[in-house]
């Protein structure tokens, strides 16, 4: 316990420029992120570069003397809303909202009840709050993301962030090539998405490096899909493996037709795969500069225009 208090001591918060977030500012609230996802590098990396052994709260009274961000991007290396984050995410959210600040969130965490209604009190401030969720097969799920809350309670949470009037995405990343990408099991999540209140659909198809491509190709349940992953794809910061263009290309071309039917917004990350800006305009790829599509996109039609309208009228972001 000691060595816990002495390592949050000397954790320092900042806020920082992070390149593979569109070059965003971002903050992490903690080392390291107790949902364990198996295919995620960057929780594990946070945590290796200060030397902690589990989930570490940073020095949270240091964060809270800093000056307000202009903007800011929760989390790149960690969840804001997993359980050891999310007293902390709230207490800087009700530092930093009378200032200002404009927030987007992405998380695979549950909101609490008292930061939507934080978040309700500032909504023109929130550019959106992104919900992961790859898959409705449960038993997937708690392989590939142990400590995630189902996705029943993900999909609650879409619904309690909608009912406030928030600008809510349904983040279908990662997906698993052969796993994840069935037509039918899209289909039937995006419809998920809409009755829940969603906003728009953000998918991408996984990456991996070196240890963390091998740690996936040791997961039986993903040996298949890691036979796919058979091409480096240039990213935001280095080098990824991940499916061939083709089908990433493809699927996300595919998704943006489902996703338009069902008058919401599609986009993928470009960060992810930089060829992927590069696509005729067929879909956006920024879905960290732009994440939540509060700025004027492209590809607007039916339900989605008039969305659109009514965030104009409600003095959002434009
Ligand atoms: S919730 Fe996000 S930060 Fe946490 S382990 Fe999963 S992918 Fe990584």
């Amino acid at each position: 316990m000691t060595q816990l208090l002495q390592q949050q001591a000397v954790l320092p918060l900042l806020v920082e420029v992070e390149p593979r977030m569109c070059g965003q500012p971002v903050v992490d609230l903690t080392a390291g992120c107790s949902f364990g996802c198996i295919y995620c590098p960057f929780a594990d990396r946070s945590a290796r570069r200060v030397g902690t052994l589990r989930p570490t709260v940073r020095d949270m009274p240091a964060i809270l003397r800093q000056p307000a961000p202009p903007t800011v991007f929760f989390s790149a290396s960690s969840d804001a809303f997993a359980p050891q984050a999310a007293p902390h995410t709230h207490a800087v959210l009700e530092r930093w909202l009378p200032q200002g600040t404009i927030v987007g969130i992405v998380t695979k965490g549950i909101v609490p009840d008292r930061t939507l209604d934080l978040l309700a009190d500032y909504r023109a401030q929130i550019e959106g709050v992104s919900v992961g969720l790859s898959s409705l097969d449960e038993r997937r799920n708690r392989i590939v993301e142990p400590g995630v809350p189902p996705a029943a309670e993900r999909l609650a949470s879409i619904s309690r962030l909608a009912a406030r009037g928030l600008p809510v995405v349904l983040r279908m990343d990662p997906l698993f090539p052969d796993l994840d990408d069935e037509p039918a099991a899209l289909t039937a999540l995006i419809a998920e998405g809409e009755r829940c209140g969603a906003w728009a659909i953000v998918a991408g198809y996984v990456f991996a490096w070196g240890r963390y491509l091998r740690r996936l190709r040791r997961e039986p349940l993903l040996a298949d899909a890691c036979r796919y992953m058979t091409e480096r794809a240039p990213m935001a910061g280095g080098i990824g493996w991940g499916v061939p263009l083709a089908r990433k290309l493809g699927l996300y071309r595919w998704l943006a037709e489902v996703t338009r039917a069902h008058g919401l917004y599609f986009q993928t990350c470009g960060c992810k795969d930089l060829r992927l800006h590069d696509n005729g305009g067929l879909f956006p790829t920024r879905c960290c500069e732009n994440p939540f599509f509060t700025r004027p996109l492209p590809l607007v039609t039916g339900r989605s225009a008039a969305m659109s309208q009514s965030r104009d009228r409600a003095g959002g972001a434009g």
